[in-house]
This record gives C-alpha cells, structure tokens and sequence, in this order.
C-alpha cells in the first residue's frame, strides 16, 4: 500500500496513487490550486476560492460567475450556488475578504 502523503489516503499501487495526485484536494491545497471567483457588492469585494475534483463543477460556476460579472445575478446568488455545491460534497471553499 502507498499513502498519498497529502490527504493520507491508501493506494493498491504507484499507478492509482498518481491517478489520484490529479484530483487530491489537499494536494491542490498545498499547491495553492485554488480557482479564485471574485465577487463585488457595491465597493465591497471578496474572493471565493474553490476547490473541486470536477472541472464539470468548476465549469458550471464559472458559467454563473459570468453572470455575476455581467450584473445578471446578485452576489448573493451566487454565494448561495456555491454553498449548495459545497454542502453537496462537490467542492471546498474559502472566502477571502478585501
Ligand atoms: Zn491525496
């Protein structure tokens, strides 16, 4: 068995360890591989920082994102879309402000 000295997960083999490498969120932690959403309300701004294993999940938020930025969605939305992927298990998050 090889541990994944990032997330700690076991692995049969080196092959399945570097199939995991690609997706380990921890790794895209350490990496700082953070997709970066930033999210304006009036003069206030901050940034959504998401993790995902799923481009598909990435895709689907920079698609919202697109509308925030076009003023087509509140930040508020938005937020909200994010949390409900991450209450799902299909993202972490981590706000920063400004
Ligand atoms: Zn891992």
């Amino acid at each position: 068995m090889i541990t994944c000295k990032y997330c700690g997960r076991k692995w049969r083999n080196m092959q399945s360890l570097r199939m995991h490498l690609r997706f380990c969120p921890e790794r895209k932690k350490v990496r700082n591989n953070w997709v970066r959403f930033t999210i304006r309300d009036g003069s206030r701004s901050a940034t959504l920082c998401v993790i995902s294993r799923s481009p598909k999940t990435i895709r689907a938020l920079e698609d919202q994102h697109r509308l925030l930025i076009g003023g087509q969605m509140d930040p508020v939305f938005f937020l909200g879309i994010a949390e409900g992927f991450r209450l799902q298990g299909l993202i972490e998050t981590r706000l920063e402000g400004s």
